[in-house]
């Protein structure tokens, strides 16, 4: 790994600007719900202060219009961080006109600094709004993998105006288990899709068909893939404008000798509701009109968790039908539940998926929960992410 990390850095007497994703779920009293990021943040954070650094928190919350917004006040947040470390956090009610409050802090102090998008040029990666937000900073720490995909003030701006920036620990296991594991994955590497749309996921399925040897499609994308091939798909979920695209797809997987395995049976029902008759049909027969896919039915289970079961390398995006109702869960449940019992590497990127996992208690049983949605994405398709990419070389 070629950037700098925290645990590299000599911050001792220092001033420390680090990027945390703070953007915690707020209720309409104004507080957190969820506290995982924050809790997730705390390994970097007591990391400097036991360094003794001189610490300034900076993150965005929510999507305020450039402008302060109360509702998307970081303020709850600092309260939290300060019962979780036991310790006074102090709290800055401007990003970016807190040079005095971040002056007065000693070593092993902590301050946290309003939300960075009440400002227009957080989004617009304005210079002026990066160097304000640096301030007295001689060090940047970017420990948040969510926004390391968007070249934003503060977490790309601000890398120009201070002499050292490194990762934090979490984008630096972001990136062990997003890019190192998967450089030479062990074979046989599974990729399981899934999800609503192939439109989302169209450069990471083809930058993962280069590796991968087998390809697993559920969800509502394998829709489209069934109506380019020619089946009936009734009222089922379809992108018609990416039919030619499936097909590419699938001519590409031919090519690299990738096995493409798409449903041979969809569970089906006339609703889009829980708890209605649902039916089991197979590709062939075709989906009836008035009627909709799902889940994968239960023949695409079988195979699919069998493949899940014998990889030693899983990738997974996406859900494979609308598991968010118990009469559609069985095909994201049984590929979750065959993810956590094979002994791969299992690496569960992004989104929808990993509420999946985390639905059915299985959090602990993957090797890797990916934090970042599109960050993640963003990696597994091989790019570089600004806010990594800007980091100092170690
Ligand atoms: P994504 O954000 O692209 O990963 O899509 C996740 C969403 O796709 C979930 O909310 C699922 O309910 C939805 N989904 C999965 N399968 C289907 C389907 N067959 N029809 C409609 N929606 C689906």
């Amino acid at each position: 790994m070629s950037k700098l990390s925290i645990r590299d850095l000599d911050v001792s007497g220092k001033s420390v600007l680090m990027r945390v994703d703070f953007n915690v779920p707020l209720n309409d009293a104004g507080e957190i719900t969820d506290d995982t990021r924050i809790v997730a943040a705390l390994p970097s954070i007591k990391h400097l202060l036991d360094g003794g650094a001189k610490l300034s928190l900076c993150s965005h919350l929510g999507r305020p219009k450039g402008e302060p917004d109360p509702k998307f006040s970081l303020r709850p947040a600092a309260v939290r961080l300060g019962e979780l470390l036991g310790k006074e956090v102090a709290f800055a009610d401007d990003c970016v006109a807190a040079a005095d409050q971040r002056a007065a802090l000693a070593e092993g102090d902590v301050i946290l600094l309003e939300n960075t998008r009440f400002h227009v040029g957080e989004k617009k990666n304005d210079p002026e709004f990066a160097k304000a937000l640096t301030g007295d900073a001689e060090v940047f720490v970017n420990d948040a993998f969510g926004t390391a995909h968007r070249a934003h003030g503060s977490t790309e701006g601000v890398t120009h105006y201070v002499s050292q920036s490194a990762m934090g620990f979490l984008i630096e296991r972001e990136l062990e288990f997003l890019c190192e594991k998967l450089e030479s994955p062990e074979s046989p590497f599974l990729v399981i899709m899934g999800g609503a749309k192939v439109s989302d996921k169209i450069e990471v399925i083809t930058a993962l068909l280069e590796k991968a040897d087998t390809f697993i499609i559920g969800g509502a994308m394998a829709y489209t893939f069934s109506k380019a091939q020619g089946y009936d798909v009734g009222s089922s979920l379809v992108e018609e404008d990416k039919l030619d695209l499936a097909l590419d797809i699938l001519r590409l997987a031919k090519e690299k000798n990738t096995r493409f395995l798409l449903p041979v049976d969809h569970c089906v029902s006339q609703e889009f509701k829980d708890g209605v008759e649902t039916r089991n049909v197979t590709v062939e027969d075709g989906i009836e009109d008035g009627w909709m896919g799902l889940d994968i039915g239960s023949a695409s289970i079988e195979t699919f968790v069998a493949e899940a079961l014998n990889a030693k390398t899983i990738v997974w995006n996406g859900p494979m039908g609308v598991f968010e109702m118990a009469s559609y869960e069985a095909g994201t449940k049984s590929l979750a539940l065959a993810v956590a019992k094979s002994d791969a590497l299992s690496i569960v990127g992004g989104g929808d998926s990993v509420t999946a996992v985390k639905k059915y208690g299985l959090g602990e049983d993957v090797s890797f929960i990916s934090t970042g949605g599109g960050a993640s994405l963003e990696l597994l398709e091989g790019k570089e992410l600004p806010g990594v990419a800007a980091l100092s070389e170690s």
